[in-house]
């Protein structure tokens, strides 16, 4: 479904991405793990647009997007949940799910609805400002507003930093269930544990580049990925 080959992202003189080449495969649940610094988040922003890639080709539905404009990408059905959330903290909850479709025309209240009964804590706190929900429920009203673009994709940055366990674990069930209903999912961690525990399939990136593939299951026991990101 989504296809990069050969991606290099550069900022400035710095080499973020190494030219990358990996897959994703329609209604699967694919990870990109790695240390700080490794180039996840650069390799979601240059699928989403938001960074020109220095070379290399990003294809989703076998349709070259490689240098579109965000909107362009969103609208083709690649959402983006940013890390760190980035809810409007001075809108309602309800005021950031319309934002997320902001691209869209047509009615909203069924996918309103829709996004509700995924996270009924955001229903009961439809009119409250954004910036006094918890961490969790930020983290969920992030989820939500990306689903009301109707994406096809849904790309994470960390959904799990900052968050208690048992919040954590929550956020990986609602990845689980919103795969159920069709919506494909790339996401990156750090807690390699739960995303490799989810993925059908992971991805290790090192400074730049993808040095190890394989199921989520299989990489969990892999001793190399044990000794480096699951603190065996
Ligand atoms: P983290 O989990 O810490 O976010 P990451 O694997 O997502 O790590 P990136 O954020 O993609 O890594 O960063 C890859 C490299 O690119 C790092 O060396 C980082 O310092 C550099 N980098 C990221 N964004 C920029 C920027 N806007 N300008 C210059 N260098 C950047």
């Amino acid at each position: 479904m989504l296809k990069i080959t050969d991606l290099k992202v550069n900022y400035g003189g710095i080499e973020a991405v190494k030219g990358i080449t990996f897959e994703v495969p329609e209604k699967s649940i694919v990870t990109l793990i790695g240390a700080n610094g490794a180039g996840k988040s650069t390799t979601l922003r240059a699928i989403s647009g938001l960074v020109k890639p220095g070379q290399g080709n990003i294809e989703f539905l076998g349709e070259e997007i490689t240098g579109k404009t965000p909107e362009a990408i969103v609208k083709r059905g690649i959402t983006l949940v940013p890390e760190g959330r980035k809810i409007f903290p001075d809108l309602t909850v309800c005021e950031n799910l319309k934002i997320g479709a902001y691209l869209r025309k047509d009615k909203l209240d069924d996918d309103i609805n829709w996004v509700y009964d995924l996270f009924p804590r955001l229903r009961e706190r439809s009119w409250q400002m954004g910036g006094t929900l918890s961490g969790g429920e930020q983290q969920m009203l992030a989820v939500g507003r990306a689903l009301m673009s109707r994406p096809k994709v849904m790309m994470m940055d960390e959904p799990s930093l900052g968050l208690a366990p048992i919040v954590v674990r929550g956020i990986f069930d609602i990845i689980r269930e919103i795969n159920k209903q069709g919506i494909t999912i790339l996401l990156i961690e750090q807690n390699a544990n739960m995303a490799l525990q989810t993925a059908d399939i992971g991805y290790v990136m090192e400074t730049g580049r993808i040095t190890l593939t394989g199921s989520g299951k299989d990489l969990l026991v892999n001793d190399a990925v044990k000794a480096a990101y699951l603190g065996a």
